[in-house]
């Protein structure tokens, strides 16, 4: 594993890996999503990067129309809503990305605690290149 500081640039260099990365206190094992460099916990500073298994359960959700501009370059709006939530992960933490594989003209649908499997999407290119972090409905859901 490289020496990368546990911030949110490292972050987000992990996900154009396509790694959901976070760090983990070594002192009190709390995790954290996006990684910290100290503890709340225990207010320890040393750190290591766990990698998340990337599953989780859906805990909160919206629909979004009114777009962040990386999400209006994407082609979405408020022609095109997208849902947004809230997913609690199987490892611990919670984290807040798009969420995938529901219409969310039909926002019914979607219902609380369901499973999420975390996905990379690369949008952009060359420079402008990123990678963002969203959630799946489970085939068979
Ligand atoms: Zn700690």
């Amino acid at each position: 594993m490289p020496e990368r500081e546990f911030n949110n640039e490292s972050f987000q260099t992990f996900l154009s890996e396509h790694k959901l990365m976070g760090s983990r206190c070594a002192t009190c094992n709390t995790l954290y999503l996006p990684p910290r460099p100290m503890c709340s916990n225990c207010f320890g500073e040393t750190m290591t990067w766990v990698e998340m298994g990337g599953r989780g359960k859906l805990r909160a959700f919206t629909v979004v129309h009114i777009a962040t501009s990386a999400m209006i370059e994407a082609g979405y709006g408020r022609e095109n809503p997208y849902f947004s939530g809230i997913v609690n992960l199987d490892d611990g933490p919670s984290i807040s990305a798009q969420i995938l594989g529901a219409d969310p003209a039909q926002p019914e649908q979607l219902k609380i605690g369901t499973p999420l499997s975390a996905v990379f999407i690369d949008r952009g290119e060359g420079e402008e290149a990123r990678s963002f972090l969203a959630f799946e409905l489970k085939s068979g859901q």
